[in-house]
């Protein structure tokens, strides 16, 4: 199958998460040795053809709401005056930011995760001041994609939170979750000028999905943003902000984490791959296939959602503090 018809097979999947096309910006220079043993992934630089990305409307978001709420058998309902959907939204990020805070990715109150409520342009996002373990459903802040805070809240929104996170969402309004962390798994691969190399079957997912940024202080205000548009592009899921931290985004938090996870797991295993100085890069062929395992949906053959992972971890969630969902 060629490079085109292999992606347009991709782009009209009807299981296909999200449409594909565009191009990489991922370094073909490397600048550490042995060069040899890396040779083979400076390959991963070419770009798959380009297609047309059918465009995701803000009113179609999809989440895996169905699962989620099978997780946990008394959820609260949505408090008077709130949409359903903005309170299962709410539910959601809040799970999503326990989830980070268990898996050690927080920055104590810094960084940001955002979820965009569904049928509107507004977005959720922490309070600024709170640990990601004392985030609730109801204490999430509403902020419209123009900066007003709709919440009648008393904390305030990270400005670089928003102005990274509002840019991406207007870009991209098929990225409804996007995640931001300063792993420091990731910040080390940022702190190199190599690219992610796929080396396991989770990381084959990045391939031609991950856009590069380059480090030009704290993100407070506008003018980086054509840039991140640039790199985050019509096809990529996710993005390296060298010498800062990762993005990885999905249409649902579900989408956004496991991404997130398996990107760190994948950095970790390129990193330690790399020090030994023989590291074998994957076939392209092989990793465009289980590229399209993960994004068609095989990958999770055989279980009874999309991501059987999700509602699990809602359950420890749920395990180690009830109060997220208040
Ligand atoms: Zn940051």
């Amino acid at each position: 199958m060629t490079q085109r018809r292999r992606a347009q097979h991709i782009a009209s999947n009807a299981d296909c998460e999200e449409r594909c096309g565009g191009q990489t910006s991922v370094r073909s220079e490397w600048a550490f040795s042995p060069a040899d043993s890396l040779a083979g992934a400076t390959s991963l630089a070419q770009p798959l053809a380009r297609v047309t990305r059918k465009q995701h409307k803000t009113g179609k978001q999809v989440t895996d709401m169905g699962s989620f709420l099978d997780a946990i058998a008394d959820l609260p309902p949505a408090p008077g005056g709130m949409d359903a959907a903005e309170w299962q939204a709410r539910l959601e990020l809040a799970a999503t930011y326990r989830l980070v805070e268990l898996y050690g990715w927080t920055s104590i109150v810094y960084n940001h995760i955002t979820l965009r409520v569904p049928g509107t342009d507004d977005f959720l996002i922490n309070p600024f001041g709170l640990r990601y373990d004392e985030i609730t459903a109801s204490n999430l802040v509403r902020v419209t994609l123009s900066g007003d805070k709709v919440s009648d809240s008393p904390w305030p929104v990270n400005l670089a939170g928003y102005t990274i996170h509002s840019t991406l969402h207007r870009a991209r309004p098929d990225l409804h979750c996007i995640i931001h962390t300063h792993e420091p798994i990731s910040q080390a691969l940022s702190a190199t000028d190599a690219p992610c190399v796929p080396v396991t079957q989770e990381g084959c997912q990045f391939f031609e999905r991950i856009g590069y940024h380059d480090f030009e202080g704290i993100v407070l205000d506008g003018s980086e943003g054509p840039r991140l548009v640039t790199a985050i592009g019509e096809a990529h899921h996710t993005l390296l902000l060298r010498h800062h931290g990762l993005i990885t985004a999905g249409p649902d938090c579900a989408w956004a984490f496991v991404r997130h996870l398996a990107f760190i797991r994948n950095t970790e295993v390129q990193l330690s791959a790399m020090a030994t100085g023989r590291m074998i890069p994957i076939p392209k062929a092989i990793m465009v296939n289980c590229r399209q395992q993960f994004e068609g949906g095989s990958a999770q053959a055989g279980a009874k959602q999309r991501h059987p992972e999700w509602p699990a971890l809602i359950r420890k969630v749920e395990a180690l503090d009830p109060a997220w969902k208040t």
